[in-house]
């Protein structure tokens, strides 16, 4: 298993956001967590990598698991890539330097390799002709490619995507969407949170059901889409147009 999530329970304040989540992902597969807003999913990533904390449980990243605080937090937090539904690129830098960044700072690599491994992912994600220009120079679509090379840079085991395309306008969608496609055909470990039914049924390799804080539902998606088990899950796949 790459990432294992045992027992893990959140609160903020009174709201018990996360409830007694369990879930396993391994090497290569793709997961797709599904559910309603307000369920808990952007908590479930942001636990995965201690941008949030747990009330109780346990996050382990492979076989290590994840503490509290300190350096190595930090180390395995590199190992965790992340894309937002927001850009978060540093507006005040080049693309080239969004991507360095990372790598010199917390890799500790030497400036022109870094330089050669971002223009190389820069290429990969299609927008390595951007590479001296300014984030609000770049359509929604090419920033989010950016963020996506930004967060392989750091050599991530796995790929959190938060509603990476719910910001982006309708014709950028597939861009990204084809980017994700290609990094699972690569064998990328990626757990995604995502509104893109389509790309859940192509690409996942298992959906998670999630409602108010808990796992509720998990099933390829193929058998997750045409039976789903529970009057929730049925009840989220009827509201979909
Ligand atoms: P989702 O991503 O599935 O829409 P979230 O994980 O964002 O759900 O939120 C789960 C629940 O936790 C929601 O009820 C939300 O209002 C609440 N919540 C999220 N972040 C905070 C926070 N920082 N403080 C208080 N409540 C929060
Ligand atoms: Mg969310």
């Amino acid at each position: 298993m790459l990432v294992e999530l045992i027992g893990v329970n959140k609160h903020f304040g009174d709201l018990h956001v996360l409830k007694d989540v369990n879930l396993t992902v391994s090497r290569g597969e793709v997961v797709v967590v599904l559910g309603p807003s307000g369920s808990g999913k952007s908590t479930l990533c942001r636990a995965i990598n201690r941008l949030e904390s747990i009330g109780s449980g346990r996050i382990v990243i492979d076989g290590r698991e994840l503490p509290e605080e300190g350096k190595e937090l930090a180390r395995l937090r590199a190992d965790v890539g992340m894309v937002f539904q927001s850009f978060n690129l540093f507006a005040n830098k080049t693309i080239l330097d969004n991507v360095t960044l990372g790598p010199i700072k917390v890799r500790g690599m030497a400036k022109d390799e870094a330089q050669t491994l971002a223009r190389g992912l820069l290429s990969r994600v299609g927008v390595a002709d951007q590479a001296a220009k300014y984030p609000a120079q770049l359509s929604g679509g090419q920033q989010q490619r950016v963020a996506i090379a930004r967060a392989l840079a750091m050599r991530p085991k796995v790929m959190l995507f938060d509603e990476p395309t719910s910001a982006l306008d309708p014709e950028m969608v597939n861009e990204v969407l084809d980017v994700m496609t290609e990094l699972a055909a690569e064998g990328m470990t990626m757990i995604i949170v995502t509104h893109e039914m389509g790309f859940a049924r192509k690409a996942a390799d298992r959906v998670v059901f999630m409602a108010d804080g808990a796992v509720v539902e998990q099933a390829p998606p193929e058998e997750f889409f045409s039976q789903p088990r529970t009057e929730r899950a049925k009840d989220f796949l009827s509201k979909l147009i």
